[in-house]
């Protein structure tokens, strides 16, 4: 299944063989894309002294899953050339994420820091009763074991564990808005079950198979974050 993906962000690196082979790698990623800007250039001399490349990605275009995965991983083989964490913001089919690209330590420090922002954005926008409900679903995001948070941004299609694509879902057990799947990763042994909440119904007819109309969807935001917490 495809949709609109969307990789950018600007990385300062070591200009080394490795990293001009990871540019050459992400081209040919984004290769039949709409858009597909691996730009590496010298980054200003004062900062950083010479021998630092910035590298601007800017991918975009009809994607599948998997392969807007791809090329997001391709982009984090930059970290260990990092010179500082870099953000980096995607989509896919209109969800959006962002994630740092960077050394293991220089990666938790921006998403604390970031971490941090975002609970004050959010305590500055809503009202006091809402503030707390915010800070907790922020530290719960917070404190997901690191498995869990990758298989979030892998848009679910990958092993969280061992990066295998051939994860296989059996099927859908729902109870009310609650629905269950087991998953199981045949090359590492791993198994799961992911939890899903309908979040709208959509395609109403009348018994004339005249079309209803739905409006946007019904949920309280709380029960679609739910979601994303719980899947
Ligand atoms: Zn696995």
């Amino acid at each position: 299944m495809g949709g609109f993906a969307l990789t950018t962000g600007t990385v300062r690196v070591k200009s080394c063989p490795e990293t001009m082979k990871i540019v050459e790698e992400l081209r040919v990623l984004a290769d039949g894309m709409d858009e597909r800007n691996v730009l590496p250039g010298k980054a200003g001399e004062g900062k950083y002294g010479s021998g630092i490349l910035e590298v601007e990605v800017n991918i975009y275009g009809y994607a599948s899953a998997s392969h807007a995965s791809e090329i997001n991983d391709k982009v984090r083989e930059f970290g260990p050339y990092a010179v500082e964490a870099a953000k980096f913001t995607t989509e896919w089919e209109s969800q959006q994420g962002r994630f740092f690209v960077g050394s293991k330590e220089q990666v938790a420090r921006a998403e604390s820091k970031d971490a941090l922002e975002r609970i004050q954005e959010l305590v500055h926008k809503l009202r006091e009763d809402d503030a707390a409900r915010a800070l907790q679903a922020v530290t719960r995001r917070a404190k997901m074991p690191p498995f869990k948070r990758r298989y979030f941004e892998s848009s679910c299609n990958i092993c969280p564990f061992c990066r295998s694509k051939n994860v296989a879902s059996g099927p859908l057990e729902a109870d009310g808005v609650v629905a269950w799947a087991p998953v199981e990763c045949p090359d590492c042994g791993h198994s799961w079950q992911d939890v899903w909440v309908l979040i709208d119904v959509t395609d109403v007819l009348d018994k004339d198979g005249r079309e209803v109309p739905c409006g946007s969807s019904g949920m309280p935001a709380t029960h679609i974050e739910g979601k994303e917490e719980a899947q």
